[in-house]
């Protein structure tokens, strides 16, 4: 086992990283930028190294820099959190170059699984079903046209190497082909350096369910379940939970096991997510993640496993804890984004908290790098805290979400709190009944400006 670990990231996934290597005896090293010299994961760690100026290309995101504060302080492994370097293949190629280990799946299956075009025709190619569409690229427009035709619109073009709901435009029939296909184009060159685009058929009334994946890296894999993240605000999600009020026991533990053998052929190593829509009990496979997500803690929470402590140890090239068989699903677990935002529009709203307390009592779990008089720096994601709860049943995660959003106290900026106790009121919430298109209708109804 590793002695010590750098955690190549901060806030409150650098947090979660640090707590799990703590119970495992192990080291941690903390990176910051000039921004972050009194953030908590500076504070957290046993040791920290200043990585550079504030904005993220010159410090959470320079490789050279994180390198040299692995060899300056003797860390064996980099954990990279979610976001920043965390799905960057080059990067995973470099630190192991350097004989230190990647606390992640290998460089080559970031890499597939980074392409979404590759990801498509790798996991269709072992089975997992996808959403119907173009078979790979699509060169130019009379192709899209042809394509729209032949299934039918609304479609939605996506940049292949697209992510965090960048890259996506929709197509709601043929005149709308030009502009969308450009569009796409566009927003790929322009944000990934790529324009290569894809046609999916458009699903109008799907939710968003992911399969939790975990493989040995020996060809060993299994799932934990679903979660169900279809509330989201252009494309990004803000409320997320598990199991998925739509999904039965046989769904889950076949699309589950498909996933887990995918994975296992692959000899995945490490926390994977494979994305799907779901819409009349079907599911479509959109694209796999190779990290842990912001959400893991809702599957944690119904499992009783340390998904972090897990990624540990098989990068440690040690055994998971867990096989499918000890894996039983405990209760329902829901989780809420809290941003420094300001509502109605979702402005940015960085400053300094004047007051903070944060929730407690049975059931609940606040994963934040928040404290009292904490200034929030204005240069990266808004993600202020993360409050998960848990019930014996959906309604109690309910009930006790609403409890907890009363205790808490962020002072001193705006947050997204409100929304979560307007959402509360919803019969639609409560019902479980809400698909991807749900929180927009309900935005554009009551958050108007
Ligand atoms: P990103 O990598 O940017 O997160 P995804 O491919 O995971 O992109 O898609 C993000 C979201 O976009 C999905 O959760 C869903 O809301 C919407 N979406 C993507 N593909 C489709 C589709 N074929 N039909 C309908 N909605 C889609």
């Amino acid at each position: 086992m590793f002695d010590k670990i750098l955690i190549a990231n901060r806030g409150e996934i650098a947090l979660r990283v640090i707590r799990a290597a703590r119970e495992m005896g192990i080291k941690t090293v903390a990176v910051h930028s000039t921004a972050d010299s009194d953030a908590m994961h500076v504070r957290m760690a046993d040791e920290s190294v200043c990585i550079g100026p504030p904005p993220s290309p010159q410090s959470y995101l320079s490789v050279p820099a994180i390198i040299s504060a692995c060899e300056i302080t003797g860390a064996q492994a980099i954990h990279p959190g979610y976001g920043f370097l965390s799905e960057n293949a080059e990067f995973v190629q470099i630190v192991e170059d350097h004989g230190i280990t990647f606390i992640g799946p290998t460089a080559e299956h970031i890499r597939i699984m980074g392409d979404k075009i590759t990801a498509k025709e790798t996991m269709k190619a072992l089975g997992v079903p996808c959403v119907p569409g173009s078979d790979g690229g699509v060169p130019d427009l009379a192709t899209a046209r042809k394509i729209g035709e032949e299934f039918g619109y609304p479609v939605i073009i996506k940049a292949t190497a697209g992510g965090g709901g960048r890259g996506m435009k929709v197509a709601q029939n043929a005149n709308e082909m030009e502009s969308a296909f450009m569009t796409a184009r566009a927003e790929g060159k322009a944000a990934f350096g790529n324009d290569e685009v894809y046609i999916e058929k458009y699903l109008t009334t799907p939710r968003h369910i992911e399969i939790q994946v975990f493989g040995d890296g020996k060809g060993k894999a299994v799932h934990l379940g679903e979660r169900d993240c279809s509330l989201q605000r252009r494309h990004q999600k803000v409320f997320e939970e598990a199991p998925g009020p739509a999904i039965t026991p046989e769904e889950r533990a076949k699309i589950g096991k498909t996933c887990a053998d995918a994975v296992a052929k692959i000899n995945y190593i490490g926390a994977g997510t494979i994305e799907f829509l779901y819409e009349n009990g079907e599911f479509y496979f959109i694209e796999m993640n190779t990290r842990l997500q912001v959400e893991h803690p809702v599957t944690e929470g119904i499992f009783g496993v340390d998904l972090v402590r897990e990624q540990i140890l098989v990068a440690a090239g040690e055994d998971m804890s867990f096989g499918q068989d000890n894996l039983e699903i405990n209760g329902h677990a829901i989780e809420v984004r809290i941003n420094a935002e300001k509502l109605p529009n979702f402005s940015p709203c960085p400053g300094k908290i004047s007051a903070y307390h944060a929730p407690g009592g049975l059931g609940v779990r606040m994963d934040s790098a928040l404290y009292d008089g904490y200034a929030i720096p204005p240069y990266y994601d808004s993600l202020i805290a993360k409050l998960i709860v848990q019930g014996r049943d959906r309604a109690e995660a309910l009930a006790r979400l609403e409890r907890a959003l009363g205790e808490l106290i962020v002072d001193g900026i705006d947050t997204t709190v409100p929304l979560f106790h307007a959402l509360l009121q919803e019969p639609d919430i409560h019902s479980g009944n809400y698909n991807i298109h749900w929180l927009e209708r309900w935005l554009a109804e009551h958050m108007a400006d």
